[in-house]
């Protein structure tokens, strides 16, 4: 299955275009002649939220989760780290896939959701661009024109893709920032600190209370309880403090003592508390 994610118009320009009222049908299902053949040999990139789901799914931290299932992208292409599923090498097929079906279905990723759905968004929106739908035909899925006829809005309700869509709001407000037609790349420790914050959820909370992270920002308290366990507070936390770290935006407060500390000997450095860096 394909990335249902497509940016650039020019792959579109045969796609009928579809509004969430639109109609299609589709039906899959274990008696289908295909079923799984869907879930082999494919690339589909893993969203924060999609990680915090599988992680807590397989009841594995995120570091083990990352290292046993996933390969990240950050080539030339990419403005920042991605991360795919890996597929087995030997077989190619998704490592959570049965004979009986998905082993994650319950906590399956938006991508898998979405299938076989497609959906585009234009590269800078404005405030008055609509995402729009479409569906793929690949010869592999025989579920189009059979069971269901539904439209667009009734499938994501019925796939529970609006929770996905909902935790991955902040994520894609941040992937569609200005800041990455303005700058070239990132440095490693930034794109580590990406990675970090959006895809390792559990190793960003050691970085949180087990650093000086603590010590440099003025956080409420309520906030910094929940950040011990809340893996979906953790991930917003993660995303303003990268707003804050990258992009330079006020969505942190440095404690006042950092401050005045720092006016008296500029020379320890910036107040980005960073993976690697002295805090
Ligand atoms: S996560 Fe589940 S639905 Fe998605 S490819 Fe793997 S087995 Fe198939
Ligand atoms: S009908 Fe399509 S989506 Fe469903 S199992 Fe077959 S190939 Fe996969």
């Amino acid at each position: 299955m394909p990335d249902p994610v497509v940016t650039p118009e020019a792959i579109l320009k045969d796609q009928v275009r579809m509004t969430l009222d639109d109609h299609f049908t589709f039906h899959c299902g274990p008696n289908q002649d295909c079923f799984t053949g869907c879930c082999h040999d494919v690339s589909i990139v893993l969203t924060p939220y999609d990680i915090l789901r599988l992680k807590k799914a397989l009841r594995v931290d995120s570091t083990e989760f990352l290292e046993k299932h996933t390969l990240p992208i950050f080539g030339a292409q990419q403005k920042f780290p991605l991360t795919i599923l890996r597929m087995d090498p030997e077989t190619k097929k998704c490592p959570f896939v049965t004979a009986q079906g998905c082993q994650v279905y319950a906590d399956r990723p938006w991508a898998c959701r979405m299938y076989p759905l497609g959906v585009a968004k234009p590269k800078n929106p404005t405030p008055t661009d609509q995402p729009f739908y479409f569906v793929l035909h690949e010869d592999l899925c025989h579920g189009h024109g059979q069971g269901k006829t539904r439209t667009v809005r009734e499938w994501i309700a019925e796939q529970g893709i609006e929770e996905y869509e909902m935790m991955g709001a902040s994520f894609q407000e941040l992937a569609l920032h200005d800041f990455w037609n303005r700058e070239p790349a990132l440095t490693p420790q930034q794109a580590e600190m990406f990675y970090m914050a959006c895809y390792d959820l559990d190793r960003f909370r050691r970085f949180v209370f087990e650093s000086r992270f603590l010590e440099l920002f003025e956080i409420d308290e309520a906030r910094v309880e929940a950040l011990r366990s809340d893996d979906e507070e953790l991930l917003e936390f993660g995303l303003l403090w990268l707003r804050f770290s990258l992009f330079g935006e006020k969505t942190m407060k440095i404690r006042r003592e950092v401050v005045e500390a720092r006016k008296q000997a500029p020379s320890q450095g910036a107040a980005t508390v960073a993976p690697g860096s002295a805090v």
